[in-house]
């Protein structure tokens, strides 16, 4: 589920790339279905009549690149050349992006095709060269300061949809430096990632992983993609000999891991340091203005309730009969199911369980899913995992499946769906310059959809085992998505501010903080899981932390989604529309601001405690069922 969930994954808004690919390779591995029905198969049509349609809106984009640079000099003349510009830049941004989404995934459902890719080159040149010819902007508006710009937003009320780009564009502007200075940073960019590129080489390709021969004679090759099958195998013995195996070599290289990750730190400590942030954890959260008191109250709440994760691992240790829990135990799955997803009976399942939200929801929902705006099956070549592409505003959203007729499959059907129907109602209710939401809110979406269907078909279950499972899986969702999260947040917030305190962070050193944070989130001393030095490597292995503050998102969102979820069980039409508000709002505000206006305040402890009191719950279900059974 973890592996899974870090697939899975929302396209950027901006250039329809995914942001996060995962660890187990690019290509999607199942073999192909014959004869597939169009239906499941997207009509790119309603982006573009033909491929020569689309060359002909690149030729002209081209062109039009010069319409860009006009106003350069100009932005302070008055509020309709302020206007004029700013109309001219989105409307250029909404064509070039329809542009993108449409080659993206083409390239997407092929990527060995070199079609798609030469489409996505010759986009990359547009790119680059429109980006250069609106570079004079920010700067430009930020010389011209708040005052005048107010007065500008003040005088012409068509500036309205604007305001919220000039007013960030201004709080940003605080910590823009010198023209001097900005040219040095941005030729040393590259420079300064410098490590992430070393850490997978090395993760990825350079490093020998060992083979092993299991307890069935099979041999494996356990590199990332190997363990992370393996690990999750039913035979203990067979666990450990992975996980000895699988560890011991990234022990080897624990000094070279240590370089490029305490390299990729005092790029982003001296980075915040330049730009005159308090310290790096704010300087990577003020892009979308996220408070770090909800990245410093989502760790102290969790580690307040450790208990609760510890009670789930003495619940594991009791289902899979095992009595002296290691860190080998975490994966193998508690309930095992023979039900399956096929797609349309997915999409009943999330059409009922859409009744939450109102008839208007759900027929718009039962509408959209049969328009194929969907990619369903895999095939070779297809990019693996899933996500939704919703930038082109005045077409529609898109969805990449690799749908496999398992649970799984269907739990990331109705997180797709998520995203797809917050893009359908935020496009609804936003003009285009307002609708581009974050990660940060849009995963609350997707998240909430994954658990209405998990409740209506818990709710639906025809027998113990079946309702065992959904309950295991919700479990099992929780602690990957939530605790391990937090767990790493935890750790790369504690790795910066080693750095800004002036202390060397060694491989060793790492290993060593890893080994006290893994220790506490599993109950080591309180003997609920021997966790061993074996394991505490495990930070070398996580390409997370090269993404600057991330992964703590997957743990906001699932407890947004669990906030909300509670709300509109208890709250009625109230509750309901509240929470509808707050997808129609797409990228109107900051998101804390957003859902602060939908009742949920992020930097409160009241989303966390949400999503923890919800793991309680299901447990309680799960020990009631089992101690009936014990009887
Ligand atoms: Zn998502």
């Amino acid at each position: 589920m973890e592996k899974q969930l870090f697939k899975r994954h929302l396209i950027s808004i901006i250039s329809a790339v995914a942001l996060v690919s995962s660890a187990t390779g690019l290509y999607a591995q199942t073999p192909e279905k014959s004869d597939i029905d169009e239906q499941y198969i997207w009509d790119l049509t309603d982006f573009y009549a033909t491929k020569e349609a689309w060359e002909a809106e690149l030729e002209r984009l081209r062109t039009d690149i010069s319409q860009l640079t006009a106003f350069e000099g100009k932005l302070g003349e008055s509020a309709e050349t302020l206007l004029e510009a700013l109309d001219t830049g989105s409307a250029y941004r909404k064509d070039v992006t329809r542009l993108s989404t449409y080659a993206s995934n083409i390239r997407n459902t092929n990527l060995g095709d070199p079609k798609g890719q030469a489409m996505m080159g010759r986009l990359q040149a547009l790119f680059q060269a429109a980006s250069a010819a609106t570079s004079y902007m920010a700067p430009e508006l930020v010389a011209l300061g708040k005052e005048k710009i107010e007065a500008f937003i003040g005088s012409e009320p068509r500036l309205e949809k604007h305001a919220f780009f000039l007013r960030n564009t201004l709080r940003q502007g605080e910590h823009v430096l010198s023209p001097e200075t900005e040219q040095v940073i941005s030729l040393l960019r590259t420079p300064l990632s410098a490590a992430q590129g070393a850490r997978d080489m090395l993760a990825n390709a350079e490093i020998e992983w060992p083979r092993i021969t299991l307890s069935d004679g099979k041999e494996v090759h356990l590199t990332n993609a190997g363990y992370s099958l393996h690990r999750a195998d039913p035979d203990r013995e067979d666990r450990i000999a992975v996980f000895d195996a699988f560890w011991g070599k990234y022990k080897d290289f624990e000094s070279t891991f240590g370089v490029t990750l305490n390299g990729e730190v005092q790029a982003n400590v001296a980075m915040a340091k330049a730009r005159k942030y308090d310290n790096t954890l704010q300087y990577f959260l003020s892009g979308d203005n996220i408070p770090e008191e909800v990245y410093r109250t989502l760790v102290n709440v969790t580690n307040e309730r450790i208990d609760v994760l510890h009670r789930y691992f003495e619940l594991r240790g009791r289902m899979l009969g095992v009595d002296d829990l290691g860190y080998h135990d975490i994966y193998p799955d508690l309930v095992k199911t023979d039900l399956t997803f096929p797609i349309d009976k997915t999409r009943d399942y999330m059409l009922g369980s859409l009744d939450i939200l109102g008839k208007d929801f759900s027929d718009k929902f039962a509408e959209a899913s049969m328009d194929r705006w969907m990619h369903v099956y895999p095939q070779p070549g297809k990019r693996s995992g899933a996500y939704m592409s919703g930038a082109a505003y005045d077409v529609h959203p898109l969805i990449l499946l690799n749908h496999q007729d398992d649970y799984n499959s269907a739990s990331t059907y109705a997180h797709e769906w998520g995203h797809a129907m917050h893009k359908v109602l935020t496009n609804e209710n936003q003009p285009y310059e307002l609708s581009g939401f974050s990660i940060f809110t849009t995963e609350i979406a997707a998240i909430a959809k994954e658990i209405l269907m998990q409740e209506y078909l818990l709710e639906r279950a025809e027998s113990e085992d079946e309702r065992l499972f959904y309950l295991g899986y919700a479990l099992e969702q929780m602690r990957g998505t939530f605790f391990r999260q937090v767990m790493f947040s935890e750790f790369e917030l504690a790795i910066h501010e080693e750095v800004e305190k002036g202390r060397a962070l060694t491989g060793a050193r790492m290993t060593q903080m890893y080994s006290e944070i893994l220790k506490r989130y599993h109950g080591h001393e309180k003997g609920v899981m021997n966790i061993t030095d074996r394991e505490a490597i495990e930070w070398a292995y996580i390409p997370h932390f090269y993404y600057n503050f991330y992964v703590y998102q997957y743990a906001t969102s699932i407890a947004g989604a669990a906030y909300f979820v509670d709300q509109m069980k208890t709250g009625g039409e109230e509750a309901r529309d509240t929470y509808l508000n707050f997808l129609k709002a797409g990228g109107s505000q900051h998101p804390v601001d957003i859902l602060k206006d939908a009742g949920l305040d992020m930097m409160s402890p009241a989303p966390y405690n949400a999503v923890i009191d919800r793991m309680e719950v299901v447990m309680d279900e799960i020990e009631a069922i089992l101690d009936k059974r014990a009887k």
